[in-house]
C-alpha cells in the first residue's frame, strides 16, 4: 500500500463514520500567542474545545501538517538520530466535539487498525492513564474497560502523566489519553524481549502510533485545571509511523514518504544511504530529507526565514540541514533547493500549496543556502580551534560560552558542535551554554533584533479558502525581496 492510499483509507474510514473531512490548517500559526506552529491536529480546533466557537460538524477528520521544533513539543534533537521522530510530520486525526466519547473512539481505532489496515492483533499494545493524585485525577477505568472488549488485559498498560495526560502547551485544552503501540519486530526479536517491556521505553520497533485524547480539561495560565464545558475526543496518529508499520519497514525513512527524497540526495551527493543508525552520513541524509519538508511547508504556508520569532526557527532548521550536508556529505554548494521539486511531485496532489508556492520555496531556500554557506566554513574552523585549545589544556569539556558564540554568531547548530566534540571524545559544557542562551534572551528583550537580513513580502495574494470556515483565507506570497 502506498502512503497516499494509507492516508486516503484513513479519511474514507472516518467519512463513513459520519465525519466531515477538512483540509489541514497551515503549519504556521498567525494568531495564537501560546504557540508558533501547529504541533498537533487539535491546534486548529482549540476554540471548539474551549466552547468559543461552534464546529461545522460534531465529527471531523483530517490530516494535519505538524511541526515540533519549539515549546512543549520539541523533537528537533532526535531528528536524524532516530528513525521515527520528525520535525514536520502529518498527524491523522478524528474528532468528536461533544459528540461520541471514549467507547466509540476506542472502537473506531481498533476497527481501522485491525480490520481495514489488517494489523495483526498480537502486534498491538495500548496504554491508559494511571491517574495522578497531586492533581486529583483518577485512573482512566472507562478506557481500560472499553479496551478490554478488544485486547487481553496484559496488553493494557498503565501510563503516567508524562505519556498519558496530553497537553497542547503550557496552557490550553488537555485530558487523559490512551496510546496505541505497534510491535513491528521480527519473531526472533520478539522471542528475546517481551513487547510489553518495550512499550514505555520509546523503543523504535515497538512504536507509539496513535494517541486518543479524551479532552475534558483546560489548563489555565496559572497552572490549574478547569473542566471544559463538554467532553470531546481528539486523536492523533503519526502518518509516517503508520506507513512504516503497514509497509513492513523498520524506519520511517524506508517508506515511500521519504525514499524519493533520499534517492535525490543520493543522486546529487553521490553518497549512498545505508540506513545505519549511528552512521554520520546516514544521520545527515535523514536530517536533510526531514528538514526540507519542514522548511518547504513552512515557507509554502507563508513563513519566510527571518531573524526573529517563527522565521528564526525556520532559518535554524534550514541551517541545521545545510551544516549536516556540508560536514558529513561534503556538499559545499547550494543543493537542498533541488529537493523541493521532488517533494512537490510526491505531496503536491494532497497539499496544493506546495504546487502554488514551488517557485517561492525553491528560491528562498537556494538564497538561504548560498548565504549560510559563506559563513559555515568560518564556523567549522572556529570549532576546530576551540577543540584544539581544549585538548591542549588537557580538558574534556568545550566551554559553553564558546559553543554558544558559534551558535549565536555563525548560526552554527549546537547539536552539531556536540557531535563534532564527541568525535574527539569531548563533551560540551551544557550548563554554561544554557546560561549564555538565557543571557542572550534577556539582551534581545532589551535591544531590538540585530540586523542581518530578512525577507520582505511585497505582495500577498489572499485566496478564499473553500474547505473550512475557520480558515477563511489562505495567503500566497507572489512578490518578495531579500533585504540586507
Ligand atoms: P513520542 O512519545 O513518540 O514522542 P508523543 O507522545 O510525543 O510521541 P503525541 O503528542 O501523542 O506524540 O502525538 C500523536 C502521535 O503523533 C504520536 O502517537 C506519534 O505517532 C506521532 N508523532 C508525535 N511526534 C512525532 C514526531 N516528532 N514525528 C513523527 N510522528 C510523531
Ligand atoms: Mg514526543
Ligand atoms: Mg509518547
Ligand atoms: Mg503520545
Amino acid at each position: 500500500m502506498t502512503s497516499q492510499q494509507i492516508r486516503q483509507q484513513f479519511l474514507d474510514f472516518f467519512k463513513e463514520k459520519g465525519h466531515l473531512i477538512v483540509p489541514s490548517a497551515p503549519i504556521v500559526l498567525k494568531d495564537d500567542p501560546t504557540l508558533m506552529f501547529s504541533n498537533s491536529g487539535m491546534t486548529q480546533f482549540k476554540d471548539y474545545f474551549l466552547g468559543y466557537k461552534e464546529p461545522k460538524s460534531p465529527r471531523i477528520a483530517d490530516t494535519q501538517k505538524c511541526l515540533r521544533v519549539s515549546g512543549k513539543h520539541n523533537d528537533l534533537d532526535d531528528v536524524g538520530r532516530d528513525t521515527y521522530h520528525h520535525t514536520m510530520f502529518e498527524m491523522l486525526g478524528n474528532w468528536s466535539f461533544g459528540d461520541y466519547f471514549k467507547k466509540e473512539a476506542i472502537d473506531y481505532a481498533w476497527e481501522l487498525l485491525t480490520e481495514v489496515y489488517k494489523i495483526p492483533k498480537e502486534n498491538l499494545y495500548v496504554t491508559i492513564f494511571e491517574g495522578d493524585s497531586s492533581e486529583n485525577l483518577d485512573r482512566d477505568n472507562d478506557a481500560y474497560n472499553f479496551w478490554k472488549a478488544h485486547i487481553s488485559e496484559d496488553r493494557i498498560i498503565n501510563g503516567n502523566k508524562k505519556d498519558n495526560f496530553w497537553e497542547m502547551g503550557e496552557s490550553g485544552p488537555c485530558g487523559p489519553c490512551s496510546e496505541i503501540h505497534i510491535d513491528i519486530r521480527t519473531a526472533e526479536e520478539k522471542a528475546k524481549v517481551s513487547g510489553l517491556d518495550l512499550v514505555n521505553n520509546d523503543h523504535p520497533q515497538v512504536v507509539e502510533v496513535w494517541n486518543l485524547v479524551f479532552m475534558e480539561f483546560n489548563r489555565k495560565a496559572d497552572g490549574s485545571l478547569e473542566k471544559l464545558p463538554s467532553k470531546h475526543v481528539d486523536t492523533g496518529m503519526g502518518f509516517e509511523r503508520l506507513c512504516m508499520a503497514l509497509q513492513g519497514k523498520t524506519s520511517n525513512y524506508d517508506t515511500d514518504v521519504f525514499t524519493p527524497l533520499i534517492a535525490k540526495v543520493e543522486e546529487l551527493s553521490g553518497k549512498k544511504y545505508t540506513g545505519i543508525l549511528e552512521d554520520e552520513k546516514d544521520i545527515a541524509i535523514r536530517v536533510l530529507v526531514d528538514h526540507i519538508r519542514a522548511v518547504s511547508f513552512a515557507i509554502a504556508d507563508g513563513q519566510l526565514p527571518s531573524n526573529g520569532g517563527a522565521g528564526y526557527v525556520i532559518r535554524r532548521i534550514l541551517r541545521r540541514a545545510i551544516s549536516y550536508s556540508y560536514r558529513f556529505l561534503g556538499i559545499k554548494e547550494p543543493f537542498l533547493f533541488e529537493l523541493v521539486a521532488v517533494l512537490r511531485n510526491e505531496m503536491g496532489d494532497f497539499f496544493p500549496e506546495l504546487v502554488k508556492q514551488q517557485k517561492l520555496v525553491t528560491e528562498v531556500i537556494k538564497e538561504e543556502e548560498t548565504s549560510f554557506l559563506k559563513t559555515i566554513e568560518h564556523g567549522l574552523k572556529r570549532i576546530d580551534l576551540i577543540i584544539n585549545e581544549t585538548i591542549s589544556k588537557n580538558e574534556k569539556t568545550l566551554p559553553g560560552a564558546a559553543v554558544f558564540e558559534l551558535y549565536d554568531t555563525y548560526g552554527f547548530p549546537a547539536d552539531l558542535s556536540r557531535i563534532i566534540a564527541e568525535e574527539k571524545q569531548l563533551t560540551v559544557d551544557e550548563k554554561g551554554f544554557d546560561e549564555e542562551m538565557e543571557k542572550q534572551k534577556q539582551r534581545s528583550k532589551k535591544s531590538s533584533a540585530q540586523k542581518v537580513y530578512d525577507w520582505v513580502v511585497l505582495e500577498e495574494k489572499a485566496e478564499t479558502f473553500v474547505g473550512y470556515d475557520q480558515i477563511e483565507t489562505e495567503t500566497y506570497i507572489t512578490r518578495y525581496r531579500k533585504v540586507e
